[in-house]
C-alpha cells in the first residue's frame, strides 16, 4: 500500500487524534490527514509546536484541527478520560487514532540500563497508547468505521542489542496490537494495525544513528501513503497487520 494514492477527501467528516503531532512523522502524518479531510485533534507534548502546525493546516485551507498538548510521561487515566470527553463535546464522533508519539531512551546495554529512564519510556511508548485507547474506545465504537494504528519500529520486531526500553516497548506495541485487533474483530467495527515507518529523516532518527547523512533516508511526507490509506475507508477489513510504510 506504498504507492496508494489518497483520492482528495478521502477522510472528510472524520476526526482523527494524532499523537506526537508536533514533528516529525506525526506532524507530516497531521498535516497529510487534514489535507484530506479530517478535522485532526493534535496531541502532543510542546505547545508551540502544535500551534505551529495547527496553523500550517489553517493556512492550507483544510479543516480547522484542535489543540491538546499532553505529556505522556506523566498523564494518568483521568487527564485521558478528560480527553475523550473533550472531543465527544468539541465533535460528537472520534473516528481515527494514530499513537505515534514516541521517545528513544537510552541506547546502551541492558546490564547498566537506568531503570527511570525504562519507566519514562515504557509510559510514553506503551502505557500512553493503552490508557489512551481504553479511555476512546467508547467513542471509536459509536463510529461505523475506525481505525487505530500504532507504531512500531524494526526492533519492535527483532529486538536488536542496546536499543533497551525502546525496542521492548515496541515489542509491546505489536503484541498490544494484535490483542487488540483480536479483541474488537468480531465485536465491533473498528480496526487496529501497525505502521513501522522504516528509517525516516526526524530528529529521533538523527540521535539514534548520529553518524548517517540525513539525506540518504526519506522523509516523513514520502511514507505517507499509508498512514492515509489506513486512515480511509478503503482499508476496511484489514485488521491485526503489522505495515511497513516503505
Ligand atoms: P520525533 O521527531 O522525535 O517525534 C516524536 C514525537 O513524539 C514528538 O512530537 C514529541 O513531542 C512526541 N513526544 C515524545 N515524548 C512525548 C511525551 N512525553 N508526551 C507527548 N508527546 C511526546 O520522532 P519520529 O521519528 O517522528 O517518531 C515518530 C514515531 O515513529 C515514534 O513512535 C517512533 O518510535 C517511530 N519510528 C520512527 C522511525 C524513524 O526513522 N524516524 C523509525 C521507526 C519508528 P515533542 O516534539 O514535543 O517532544
Amino acid at each position: 500500500m506504498n504507492n496508494y494514492e489518497a483520492p482528495p477527501g478521502l477522510l472528510a467528516d472524520r476526526v482523527i487524534l494524532v499523537t506526537g503531532a508536533g514533528d516529525g512523522i506525526g506532524r507530516a502524518a497531521a498535516k497529510a490527514l487534514a489535507a484530506h479531510g479530517a478535522t485532526v485533534v493534535l496531541a502532543g507534548r510542546t505547545l508551540a509546536k502544535l500551534e505551529k502546525v495547527y496553523d500550517e493546516i489553517e493556512a492550507n485551507g483544510d479543516p480547522q484541527p484542535a489543540l491538546v498538548p499532553v505529556d505522556f510521561s506523566i498523564a494518568g487515566p483521568e487527564e485521558y478520560r478528560q480527553l475523550a470527553d473533550t472531543i465527544e463535546s468539541e465533535f460528537g464522533h472520534l473516528d481515527g487514532i494514530l499513537h505515534n508519539a514516541g521517545m528513544l531512551g537510552d541506547i546502551t546495554p541492558l546490564e547498566m540500563y537506568d531503570p527511570d529512564t525504562w519507566d519514562t519510556v515504557m509510559k510514553v511508548n506503551l502505557r500512553a497508547p493503552l490508557l489512551l485507547t481504553q479511555a476512546l474506545l467508547p467513542l471509536l465504537k459509536q463510529s461505523p468505521d475506525a481505525s487505530i494504528v500504532f507504531t512500531t519500529s524494526s526492533v519492535g520486531r527483532r529486538a536488536r542489542a542496546f536499543w533497551g526500553a525502546y525496542a521492548v516497548s515496541k515489542c509491546g506495541i505489536e503484541g498490544l496490537s494484535r490483542m487488540l485487533a483480536d479483541e474488537l474483530m468480531n465485536t465491533s467495527n473498528i480496526r487496529v494495525n501497525c505502521i513501522n515507518p522504516g528509517a525516516t529523516r526526524t530528529t529521533m532518527r538523527a540521535s539514534a544513528y548520529p553518524g548517517e547523512d540525513p539525506a540518504s533516508v526519506k522523509q516523513p511526507d514520502d511514507i505517507m501513503p499509508l498512514y492515509l490509506y489506513l486512515m480511509g475507508p478503503d482499508s476496511l477489513g484489514v485488521t491485526g497487520q503489522s505495515l511497513d510504510a516503505q
